[in-house]
Formats: C-alpha cells, sequence, structure tokens
C-alpha cells in the first residue's frame, strides 16, 4: 500500500486563498483587494506593494526562488517566464528578496515571438501581462525548484488582447450585466454579479514512454499517422469503467495529490471507453477559475506521467479506429448569492423565469451555432466532428422528455400546464432501495445537452483551451438576454409580455432542438432538411469568427473587436497549416527513413527464402505469393509517398492564410491518408519482428 494523503490537509495549501490573505494581509488592504475580486475596482500601488511583499515571503516559505507571469497566449499551451525575487547585490556582496506591486501587477514579456496576427508589428513588441486577481496564485513545485505562479491576462500596447483569457474575463462581463438585467425584471434586487459555472470532463490516454519514443508520429505531432487496429479494440467496452490497473492507478493518486495541493479540486477519475484511455474531472469553478485549472491538470497530468514513465497524450485522436478525446464543458450560470439561472425547480412549466432563460439559450445557440462549432475547432478535432465520431459537427440541443414536452405544450397551445415526473424506479429486488428516478433520460450524442440543471457542450477538443467556448456561450446568451430585455423592459403588462416572448422563441428555434440519436445519418440529412449548418472541418469552421453577425455582437458586448477576430481567424488558419505540414513531414521521414527499408528488407528475407526453399525442392508458393503482395504494397506506398511530398511542397510554398490552410486540408491531408492505407495494411501481413515501431496493440494494451 502506498501512503494515504491527508486530504483535507493538503488541500490548498500552495494557493494564495483568501484564507492566507486575511491571515497576512492587514485588514484594509485585504479589504480593498476582495474589493478589487468582487467588483472589479482599481487596485492603488501601494495597496499593490503590501500585497506582492505578502505574497513574496508567503512563496518564499513555501520554497519559492522565482516568480512567473503565467499567461496563455494564442499557442494553445500557457507561457511562463520565471524572474528570481533577488534584487541587485548590495555593498556588502548579499542580496535581498523582493517583488514589488508593480512587478506583481504588470509584466513585460518581449511578446514579438507570440502570435498576435497582424494585431502587433514587429516594431511594436511591446506586449503586457496583467495580474487576474480573480483566479488565485499558487506556488507549483517541479524541478525547477518552486515558482509562484501568478495567473495573468496578455495583451499588446494598445491593449488588444493576444491571449485567451482577456476576452473570457470580458464576456464573463457582459453575461453579467444582462443576466442581472434580466433578474431584475423577475424582482431579484440582491443578486450584485452572475457568473458563469463551469466544470471541464478532461479525457486522456497513457501510453508507456519507453513505445511512445520509438514513434516518430508520436513525438512530433502528438498523434499515430501510421498504425494497423489491433485484433481487440473497443468492441467489448470492457475498459469504459473497468477496474484501474496498478500501474495507473499510481499515477492518478500523485496527480490528485498535485493537483489538491495547487487548489484544484480534482474529483472524479475512470476509465473512458477507448483502451489506455481515462478522464479527470474537477468540481465546477467560476469560468476563469476553471480556465486555469483546466491548463494545471493538462500540465500535471503531462508531468506526472513522465514521472511514471508513461506519456499522456491530450491529443483529440491518438489512434484510428478507437474513440478520440474530447473535454465535456458543463456550463451554468451563478448568482453571487448562490441560485443558479439554470434550475428549473420540480415544475419548470411553472417556472417562467427559467423557460425565458431556457429559450434564450435556444435562441442563442441556433442563431450562432457556426460559432459554437468554430470555437470546437482544432486540427484534431477535425477527426471527431463529422467524422467518424461524435459528437456530429452539427449543433442540437438535448432538452430531455421533461423539458422537450413542456416547450411542446407552449408551441402549440400557448400554455404549459404539466411537466412529466420522474416516478419510482423499480429494479425488482426487494433488498435494493427504490430509486427516484429522473424525469429526463441521459443522452451521450449530443453535442449540446441539458442534464439537470447545466448545458454540457460536448463538442471541445481535449488539448484544446476552454476559453473560446465559453467565450461564444457568455455572449452569445449575454446577446440573447440582452435582446429579452429590450422588450420586457418596455412592456406594459409584463407578464403577458414574457408569455408572448417565451413561446416566440420557442417557436422560432424549436428547430435547433434533437432529442433522438446525434451519431444517425437519418439525423444528418434531418438537420439539412432543418436547415441547420453541418460545418464539417476547422478550415470551414474559421470564418465564423468574422461574419457580420460575429463582428457586430462581439463589438457590441465589448468581447472582441473586428480587428481581434481577424487576427483571431488569421492565427488560427496558420495554425492549421503549420499542424499539418508538420504532420506531412513527419509521414514523409517515418515512410522514407523507416518504413520503407524496413519493407525492403523484408522482401529481401522473404526473397532469398523463396529461391532457398525452391533449390531444397520443396513449394516456395506461399512465400512467393506473401512476396508479390508486400512488393505491390510497397510499390503503391512509394508512389503515394511521392504524390504527398509534392503536394506537400506545393502547400508550403503558398502565402499563408486561408486558401494556404484550405489546401492543406482538402490536399494534403488526402494525400496522407492515401499513404497511410498501404502501409497499414503492410504492417498486418509484415513480420512482428520486421516492423520497425511499437503498434496499436503495443501502445494501447500494454501500458
Ligand atoms: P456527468 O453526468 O457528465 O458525469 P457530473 O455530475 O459528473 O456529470 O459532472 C460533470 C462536471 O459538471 C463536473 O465538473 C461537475 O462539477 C460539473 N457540474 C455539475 N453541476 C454543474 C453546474 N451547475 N454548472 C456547471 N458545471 C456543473
Ligand atoms: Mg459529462
Amino acid at each position: 500500500m502506498s501512503e494515504a494523503i491527508n486530504v483535507a490537509k493538503i488541500f490548498g495549501e500552495d494557493v494564495f486563498n483568501d484564507t492566507v490573505m486575511q491571515e497576512r494581509l492587514p485588514k484594509k488592504v485585504y479589504k480593498d483587494l476582495k474589493k478589487t475580486i468582487e467588483e472589479g475596482k482599481e487596485l492603488d500601488l501601494a495597496t499593490a506593494d503590501v500585497i506582492a511583499h505578502e505574497m513574496k515571503e508567503w512563496a518564499i516559505e513555501k520554497g519559492a526562488t522565482h516568480y512567473s507571469h503565467w499567461f496563455q497566449p494564442l499557442t494553445g499551451v500557457t507561457a511562463e517566464k520565471h524572474d528570481s525575487f533577488i534584487s541587485a547585490p548590495l555593498p556588502n556582496g548579499k542580496v535581498l528578496m523582493s517583488f514589488s506591486g508593480k512587478e506583481l501587477i504588470k509584466g513585460e514579456p518581449d511578446a514579438s515571438s507570440f502570435p498576435s496576427g497582424g494585431l502587433r508589428a514587429t516594431f511594436e513588441a511591446r506586449g503586457y501581462t496583467a495580474w487576474d486577481c480573480t483566479s488565485p496564485a499558487f506556488v507549483r513545485h517541479d524541478a525547477a525548484g518552486a515558482t509562484l505562479c501568478i495567473p495573468t491576462a496578455f495583451c499588446s500596447y494598445k491593449g488588444e488582447a493576444l491571449d485567451q483569457k482577456t476576452p473570457l474575463l470580458r464576456s464573463m462581463q457582459a453575461i453579467s450585466e444582462q443576466s442581472l438585467r434580466l433578474l431584475r425584471l423577475f424582482g431579484n434586487t440582491t443578486s450584485k454579479k452572475v457568473t458563469p459555472s463551469v466544470g471541464p470532463e478532461q479525457e486522456y490516454f497513457l501510453v508507456d514512454a519507453e513505445k511512445f519514443l520509438q514513434r516518430k508520429d508520436l513525438i512530433y505531432t502528438g498523434r499515430t499517422l501510421f498504425g494497423a487496429m489491433p485484433p481487440k479494440g473497443q468492441e467489448l467496452d470492457d475498459h469504459y469503467f473497468g477496474t484501474i490497473r496498478q500501474r495507473i492507478a499510481g499515477f492518478m493518486k500523485d496527480v490528485n495529490e498535485e493537483l489538491w495541493k495547487v487548489g484544484v479540486t480534482s474529483k472524479t477519475q475512470h476509465n473512458e471507453v477507448a483502451p489506455a484511455q481515462h478522464e479527470l474531472a474537477p468540481i465546477y469553478a467560476e469560468c476563469n477559475v476553471a480556465l486555469d485549472h483546466n491548463h494545471i491538470i493538462m500540465q500535471t497530468l503531462k508531468r506526472v506521467a513522465c514521472q511514471h514513465g508513461m506519456k499522456c497524450l491530450l491529443h483529440e485522436k491518438p489512434f484510428a479506429g478507437v474513440n478520440g478525446s474530447g473535454k465535456h464543458d458543463n456550463w451554468s450560470l451563478t448568482t453571487d448569492d448562490g441560485k443558479n439561472l439554470l434550475e428549473p425547480g420540480k415544475t419548470p412549466h411553472e417556472n417562467i423565469q427559467f423557460l425565458l432563460v431556457l429559450t434564450c439559450i435556444l435562441k442563442a445557440v441556433d442563431r450562432h451555432a457556426d460559432l459554437l462549432r468554430e470555437s470546437a475547432a482544432d486540427p484534431g478535432n477535425d477527426h471527431r466532428l463529422g467524422a467518424n465520431e461524435a459528437p456530429p459537427a452539427i449543433i442540437s440541443v438535448f432538452l430531455g422528455e421533461q423539458l422537450e414536452d413542456v416547450l411542446e405544450q407552449l408551441i402549440s397551445t400557448g400554455e404549459a400546464t404539466h411537466s412529466l415526473k420522474g416516478g419510482k424506479l423499480q429494479t425488482g429486488v426487494d433488498t435494493l432501495p427504490d430509486l427516484a428516478k429522473d424525469a429526463t433520460d441521459r443522452n451521450r450524442t449530443s453535442p449540446f445537452a441539458f442534464t439537470g440543471n447545466k448545458f454540457e457542450f460536448r463538442m471541445v477538443g481535449s488539448r484544446d483551451s476552454i476559453s473560446g467556448p465559453n467565450v461564444v456561450l457568455n455572449t452569445i446568451v449575454a446577446e440573447a438576454f440582452s435582446e429579452a430585455c429590450d422588450v420586457l423592459e418596455k412592456a406594459d403588462n409584463f407578464d403577458e409580455a414574457v408569455h408572448d416572448l417565451i413561446k416566440q422563441y420557442a417557436t422560432e428555434h424549436q428547430r435547433v432542438v434533437f432529442n433522438g440519436n446525434g451519431y444517425s445519418d437519418a439525423w444528418v440529412e434531418e438537420a439539412e432538411k432543418r436547415g441547420l449548418p453541418n460545418i464539417r472541418s476547422m478550415v470551414e469552421a474559421i470564418p465564423a469568427l468574422t461574419t457580420e453577425k460575429a463582428v457586430s455582437m462581439f463589438e457590441k458586448f465589448k468581447v472582441f473587436t473586428k480587428a481581434e477576430l481577424e487576427s483571431r481567424a488569421e492565427i488560427k488558419f496558420e495554425s492549421y497549416a503549420k499542424a499539418i505540414n508538420i504532420e506531412a513531414r513527419t509521414m514523409i521521414d517515418m515512410a522514407s527513413k523507416q518504413i520503407i527499408p524496413a519493407i525492403i528488407k523484408y522482401t529481401k528475407d522473404l526473397a532469398d527464402t523463396v529461391v532457398a526453399v525452391k533449390e531444397a525442392g520443396a513449394d516456395a508458393s506461399v512465400q512467393a505469393e506473401l512476396l508479390t503482395e508486400v512488393s505491390g504494397l510497397l510499390a503503391e506506398t512509394k508512389k503515394a509517398l511521392e504524390a504527398l511530398k509534392v503536394v506537400a511542397d506545393q502547400a508550403a510554398a503558398m502565402e499563408e492564410g486561408e486558401d494556404q490552410a484550405r489546401f492543406y486540408h482538402f490536399d494534403v491531408v488526402p494525400a496522407m491518408e492515401a499513404l497511410r492505407t498501404p502501409v497499414d495494411t503492410l504492417e498486418m501481413i509484415v513480420d512482428k519482428e520486421a516492423w520497425p515501431m511499437p503498434s496499436y496493440g503495443d501502445l494501447i494494451f500494454e501500458v
């Protein structure tokens, strides 16, 4: 047995949290800081100096030597620059440890190497990081020692957002303002703030590090570019929720311990559908804290996996033929006094406020389905959304029987008079308790599902930042609330007006509701009839960012300027092109230097065998047949390799931008697939000893 963890004792021990602040900061400073955190009041420098000093003293007690403004540029991963606390040497040759308010609040990393999508000319290389005091600072322990990490936003000299956090904070402001407007109309005078609550469930794969290192595709791209299916895949469903193997259990224990120390509420862990696939879910938190914590989770999974001789794969589709990984983004709206706007209560038909919130969300999702789809687009997710795996690329909303029934009553008669009840669940076993049955079954195939008192957006990629999807959700719902309030604030008869509005929204946007099987082909057809967009790839999704509809909404709610949206679209096209270019180059490298040479050697051995067997006067027909088959596939491989080289070179020579990205998607990706096909067939027939890299079986069944 390994050592027990005292969770209550270690939880949050490395976080500069409210308890630490109360203990350490003078009362007045503490109060000022709370005002900034809760009400966005500006912090003066003198106060910041005191906070910085205490933060430093606390961090040094935890062993920290450095501090770091930790931020989230548009590279998809987090960035950090470490500065030690030492100041210039004193006359006696010693140094002091110092950290000023200015250093806490503002940093100035050389920003010229981060993607800006044309927002920042190279002569304007300045970029600033600004302390996000609503997400607590923490001390991280790793091989570098201990570092005080300060969550920060990252923007240009002119204040344009260059990161994932700034727009998220802006969208949180927008949704709070509009939600409060709506609450006031329903007589709520007490709530001061409304915050999106977000619980992202993180899926990942674990593979053995030694085997990982024998695969250039995993090293360079995070996914396998070749690989035949092993005799057993996930067809038995025996991995999902299966007993967690000891090596994995030891890993999870260490992950949890590290996460708990930095205040991440790691709650649920289990095996996922595919062999070697797992999931970790924290308890939901305020949107921007959830974002930071999700980054911490991804980094911790990677770091701890290495310590256990494994590699953690966060890619959306590390292996063809078995399930890929996503990140379910659970989202709801919570007031500062603890009320959830998405809580229907037992009788949703009587809950008018809830019905308005719900129909506003339907309207938002229907109107901006393209933006939601875009927010989940990344190169890896192209292998899941709309490809051979769900969720589908079509945005639809699952409401469940109870709410769909209420909605239907509203649409057909204008009045909802009852809500379906769950009743009792009878197991037929006397010793088991009767369970109260939920009024609604679960649905696993919907990209956007109502699950009791929250929506679950299931399209998000496992590797992606959750910022994009939540920025979109917050803003589109803010817009829908704002439009509803515009009508209702002017209404003479509020009750009648709200009733009419709910009916109107339900009727106009009913088409986005779908409770059936989202994986079926019939749905694709049905969705087309309903006029719902089916955007199949990242390159086709990106233009949604810069439509007039998107620009005017994001500008209205001060989430993005047009220039910021254009820059983001540009960065996405470029990053797509770069990702596919790396994949294509890696395939070319592996095929030329490993696979083809291995097969040439194998055919030579076969040929030698044919000759030897014939010489010995025996029947060599089987060997000869195999030789013919392998040689044929080898020729096909070589041809496909040459074709891939041609299109990859053509693509690389193009000017960066949308056309180039589309060329990568529509021309280079098919050429990659054409190379993969004969190679995977070869892997099935060639002697395992001759194959130059670990197989799928080795990777996913022998962790
Ligand atoms: P599932 O049915 O998907 O397994 P869980 O209850 O395990 O659902 O929750 C999944 C995630 O949703 C967790 O991170 C959980 O904290 C989060 N969650 C639960 N309630 C809410 C809510 N009201 N708002 C946002 N997230 C929530
Ligand atoms: Mg879930």
